[in-house]
């Protein structure tokens, strides 16, 4: 029959001609109707303005933007030895700038530290920017913070990466700040987008979810990694680059904080878990502190190190220097042994990475049998003994 249209509703927009899929209707207007739509047409496109206003400010952000250019990397380092942390960055570092076709460069700052240059170029940098003066001689927030914000205000990185170490969170945090940018810490992956926006990804609400998050407004765009979280580059000797020789005027006298003498931590017993390419850790299973010495034994027989859970580090068993995962160390050994540890998300952030992952439990269902390249289910006063007698035989 004849489509009703009702009148009282009915504002002649068209749109119901357009898609009625009979192509069943049609609509004719009085001259006094098309007069009206006319108007309500013109009044429309005086409302359309404003979307030419955010185009504007859209360009205009983009134009601040694109002043930004390269990737950077902070390379850390303490009486003139880098943290390795850093080379790891310029591995990520050459990725995300082959992505979005820059250079991939490297801040060296301190004193005496001239040869890091040659030693960044071998991990992948194209060019060093280098500070070199006596101000910088030990690590203090206010001459390094100035110094590196000199640098972005000059040369304009678009990314810049630092090591989730006591040196970086520091410097990073104050630098982000004082150039009015975003900082996202401990990030575990990153790339860009098609839009050249640095996706940062990092566990958050407790390492329930991975949150990727974007500075898409600010420049540079500014992330922390921590220790052994992305892999060690190939070293390249024969590689060169350019160097970029910089000085920041810093007045000694200006600079509150004075290094007066250096005493060492001794209480980790210079255990570097972090480093060690054999762990054999222990949680609440291994039931009290001189159990550990189970560990310690197949530990010396594979040439490693003990660490531990959160729960044999809260109970006293173990330093928290030990402890892996998300509030402890990130490790990444080519064998880790988990030796009753139930293996919670939090713990497992801190070493699924590792190459081979062999756990050790007496509950079958325990989550770390998840994350394991082997699983022995069982109990490990009887497993991890029979192992390092093992060991022991193949030795002789
Ligand atoms: P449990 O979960 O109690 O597991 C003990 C395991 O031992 C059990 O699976 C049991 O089956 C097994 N077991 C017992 N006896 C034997 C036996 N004889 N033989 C074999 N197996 C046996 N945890 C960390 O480890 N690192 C962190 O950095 C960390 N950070 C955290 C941060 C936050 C914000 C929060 C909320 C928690 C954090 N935790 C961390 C704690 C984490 O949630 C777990 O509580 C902790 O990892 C559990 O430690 P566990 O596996 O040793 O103990």
């Amino acid at each position: 029959g004849e489509p009703l249209i009702l009148s009282e509703k009915c504002i002649g927009c068209l749109k119901c001609v357009k898609v009625c899929p009979a192509a069943a209707l049609e609509m004719f207007f009085t001259p006094e109707e098309q007069r009206i739509l006319e108007e309500l047409a013109k009044q429309q496109g005086a409302g359309a303005a404003p979307a030419e206003e955010v185009d504007e400010e859209e360009a205009a952000l983009a134009a601040k933007l694109s002043a930004y250019r390269d990737v950077w990397v902070f390379i850390e380092q303490t009486e003139g030895e880098a943290a390795k942390v850093s080379w790891e960055l310029l591995g990520v570092g050459a990725e995300l700038a082959k992505s979005i076709n820059v250079a991939l460069c490297a801040v060296v700052i301190g004193e005496g530290v001239g040869h890091l240059c040659q030693e960044a170029f071998s991990y992948g940098a194209s060019k060093v920017y280098l500070l070199d003066q006596p101000v910088f001689h030990y690590y203090r927030t206010e001459p390094y913070l100035n110094a590196f914000c000199y640098l972005i205000d000059k040369y304009k990185p678009e990314i810049v990466l630092m090591g989730a170490t006591g040196m970086g969170r520091d410097l990073a945090g104050a630098v982000a700040t004082r150039v009015k940018t975003g900082l996202t810490a401990d990030c575990t992956g990153l790339d860009v987008d098609d839009k050249r926006n640095l996706r940062q990804t990092r566990p958050a609400f407790g390492g329930n979810i991975m949150a990727t998050i974007m500075c898409d407004k600010f420049r540079p765009q500014m992330a922390t990694v921590r220790p052994h979280v992305m892999p060690m580059p190939e070293r390249r000797p024969a590689a060169s680059g350019e160097i970029v020789h910089e000085s920041c005027a810093i007045n000694e006298a200006d600079i509150l904080t004075k290094v007066l003498e250096i005493i060492k931590d001794t209480k980790g017993q210079g255990v570097d878990i972090a480093g060690a390419e054999f762990i054999v850790s222990g949680g609440r299973g291994m039931m009290a502190p001189e159990n550990f010495s189970l560990l310690q034994e197949l530990a010396d027989e594979l040439g490693g190190v003990v660490g531990a859970s959160r729960s044999a580090v809260d109970a006293g068993w173990m330093p928290h220097e030990r402890q892996v995962g998300q509030t402890g160390k990130t490790v990444r050994p080519k064998i880790y042994i988990a030796c009753g540890i139930s293996g919670a998300i939090q713990h497992l952030v801190g070493m699924q990475d590792s190459d081979v992952i062999i756990a050790i439990n007496r509950d079958r269902e325990a989550p770390i049998f998840a994350v394991a390249t082997y699983g022995i289910v069982g109990d490990l006063f009887q497993i991890v003994p029979a192992i390092t007698d093992r060991l022991r035989e193949l030795k002789q």
